[in-house]
């Protein structure tokens, strides 16, 4: 078993990333097996050395124990890039030029939800060549339309396994045609993430249950990119005191707030249930 857990520096860890690293780390310790930390810095903008010092320096104080190198994704943009590069060569991808605004605008507005909006929304080609030529931004957008067609048969059989939701039918339609690719970041994080899970030989995908949905597109993308398939196992999230999940930008109180004030690793790790 190898098992990950894979933070992004974009703020501080709280209750609910210790709940997801320690049970990756006990996973994988209790089969004598491996654990790998990975950090998900491809978004330059939001991601922080403060951020990632802390991670390290949380999860050393947690009683984790990872191997070197640690990778960190940023160093690696060639890697994306050439899995991005074998998609469009295959046509399973294309330009998108619209803004934020206007996506969110047009899943707003598709009658019959985002998949219509997104579904085979490649510009005519004069239109794609005079914005490139005017040097307008684009994302790389996954064409699902034509990801069906390569697969053939093999679209109706995508399906994974979650160790608490058991075998799940994967349904990539549900969110459209995604971004493989960012305007700013040249990446986006499904790429990134199948393509390093499948690198590191990650066999137990272990996270929170809000990345369960994401992980019908992964599946997809996997199958596509002949990536093998990991067995998942989406663990319920770590509530607050109001019933609400922790999330980094509520300010959820963080590892390092609670170290400050006196609280111990073991503390966390029993409140936790470990
Ligand atoms: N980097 C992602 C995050 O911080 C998690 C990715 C994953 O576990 O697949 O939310």
């Amino acid at each position: 078993m190898i098992t990950r857990f894979a933070p992004s520096p974009t703020g501080y860890l709280h209750w609910g990333h210790a709940f997801s690293a320690l049970t990756a780390f006990a996973s994988a310790h209790e089969a004598g097996d491996r654990f790998i930390l990975r950090i998900e810095d491809i978004d330059a903008t939001r991601c922080r050395p403060e951020y990632e010092a802390a991670i390290f320096e949380d999860l050393a104080w947690l009683g984790l124990s990872w191997e070197s190198p640690v990778r960190r994704q940023s160093d690696h943009m060639a890697d994306y890039r050439i899995a991005l590069d074998s998609l469009t060569a295959r046509g399973l991808a294309y330009r998108c030029f619209r803004t934020r605004r206007e996506v969110v605008d047009a899943m707003a507005s598709a009658p019959h939800g985002p998949q219509e909006a997104f579904t085979g929304a490649a510009l005519p080609a004069a239109e794609e060549a005079r914005r490139l030529g005017a040097g307008e931004a684009f994302a790389w957008r996954l064409s699902l339309l034509a990801a069906r067609d390569e697969l053939g048969a093999a679209w109706d059989d995508l399906s994974f396994v979650d160790e608490i939701a058991g075998p799940t039918k994967a349904r990539p339609e549900l969110a459209g045609d995604i971004v493989l690719a960012r305007k700013d970041v040249g990446v986006a994080y499904h790429l990134a993430v199948v393509h390093d899970d499948a690198l590191q030989e990650i066999t137990h995908v272990i996270r929170g249950e809000d990345l369960f949905e994401a992980t019908h597109i992964q599946r997809l993308l996997q199958a596509l990119l002949g990536l093998p398939k990991p067995v998942y196992r989406h663990h319920r999230l770590v509530m607050g005191d109001d019933g609400k999940r922790l999330a980094k930008r509520d300010k959820a109180e963080t590892l390092s707030e609670l170290r400050a004030r006196g609280v111990t690793a073991a503390d966390v790790r029993a409140g936790l249930g470990f």
